[in-house]
């Protein structure tokens, strides 16, 4: 247990009154915890939002030693606040942290401190359809020294961001394109961990992708650039011949916490579920012999994406002429109606900030 002290804004501000957008307005408050060789996590507390004083030699500007996560709050249809799954944050924090060579955070400080801060700002829970808080942990060190080591010090950070809705109009297709040039990650390196140089990386793809009108970059397999990822901040679906596929975590995917309740509704619901190597050949063939079904993303900003168009190199697929298919409605619809409160959380998926 934290012993967590909070100090509140005299000053608070304006709650925002037009779209949110996402990751533009941030709350009064923020959680801080420090970490010190020797000492362990230290001084965990809830302080007004702040900007923060680093000398420029600090390790995080230099080398990218750093983790995050992504979460979200919802002011459930019974008026009461809730996280979903924070549990699995927790533990995938952990995994980026062993990888980035960070020190671990006890699962249960690290929800702990999430529902601190959230209360402190429930307030600013948006209750408009489709609005959330976003809630982002993460970590950075702060050793000031420029040779390449890990750092002695840290800081565990947590900071909210009251977001509008993805899709205002329903649910609409986005367009992909499939990088063929740039990859993402490869196997032993760090495609695995939620860390800010897999995006770092990231960045130039979407470049091309916006350039050329598409929304967002499907990644292929870093070695070969035969085999389909993830996209940039998803974890991708297919659903071919009434089989749902996704690409097996083979250590260079992020295993998304949407992507998991995906299977595990498909399971339950009795779909046949491959978890596996899935080429880009295999894509095209699928779209051109009519048994490319569906195609979508999950994660926790959009939690279901479908995707309407996918372009490789010349050939230009066209899913569903471009629909939203049953299978993504329904598990949007069971996702977001088991965050609100709206569907039975059979699972325990729902936990209460309060
Ligand atoms: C966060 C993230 C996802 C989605 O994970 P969720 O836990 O479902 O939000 C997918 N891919 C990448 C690269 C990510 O960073």
């Amino acid at each position: 247990m934290l012993d967590i002290k909070i100090t509140r804004t005299t000053t608070p501000k304006e709650k925002p009154t037009g779209p949110l957008g996402f990751g533009k307005i941030f709350t009064d408050h923020m959680f801080i915890m420090n970490y010190t060789e020797g000492i362990g996590w230290h001084d965990p507390r809830i302080e007004p939002f702040h900007d923060l004083s680093i000398s420029p030699a600090c390790v995080i500007l230099h080398y990218g030693q750093e983790m995050f996560e992504g979460l979200k709050a919802y002011k459930g249809v019974d008026g009461h606040n809730y996280l979903f799954r924070p549990d699995m944050n927790a533990k995938r924090a952990n995994v980026s942290n062993d990888r980035l060579c960070i020190p671990h955070i006890p699962e249960e400080d690290f929800v702990q401190a999430i529902k601190a801060i959230v209360k402190v700002d429930e307030d600013w829970i948006p209750t408009e359809p489709g609005t959330s808080l976003y809630i982002r942990p993460f970590i950075i060190a702060t050793d000031v020294f420029l040779g390449v080591d890990t750092s002695k010090t840290y800081l565990f950070m947590i900071i909210l961001s009251p977001s509008g809705a993805y899709y205002p109009e329903g649910l609409a297709p986005v367009s992909i394109w499939i990088e063929d040039d740039f990859v993402r990650a490869v196997r032993g390196g760090m495609g695995f961990a939620k860390t800010s140089g897999n995006y770092a990386c990231s960045l130039i793809g979407q470049i091309k992708a916006h350039n050329d009108g598409y929304s967002q970059v499907l990644w292929l397999d870093g070695v070969e650039r035969k085999y389909i990822e993830e996209v940039g901040s998803m974890n991708i679906f297919f659903k071919i011949d009434g089989k749902v596929v996704t690409p097996m975590l083979n250590g260079s995917i992020l295993p998304g916490i949407t992507r998991n309740s995906v299977l595990t509704l498909c399971r339950d619901w009795g779909l046949e579920v491959e978890e596996r190597k899935i080429s880009v050949d295999e894509l095209i063939d699928a779209q051109k012999s009519g048994k490319l079904e569906e195609v979508f993303g999950s994660g926790t900003a959009a939690v279901i994406s479908p995707v309407g168009k996918l372009r490789y190199k010349d050939d230009v697929m066209t899913i569903g002429n471009g629909e939203i298919g049953e299978l993504s409605q329904k598990l949007y619809d069971t996702v977001t109606g088991i965050q609100l409160g709206r569907i039975e959380d059979k699972y325990g998926w729902r936990v209460l900030v309060d």
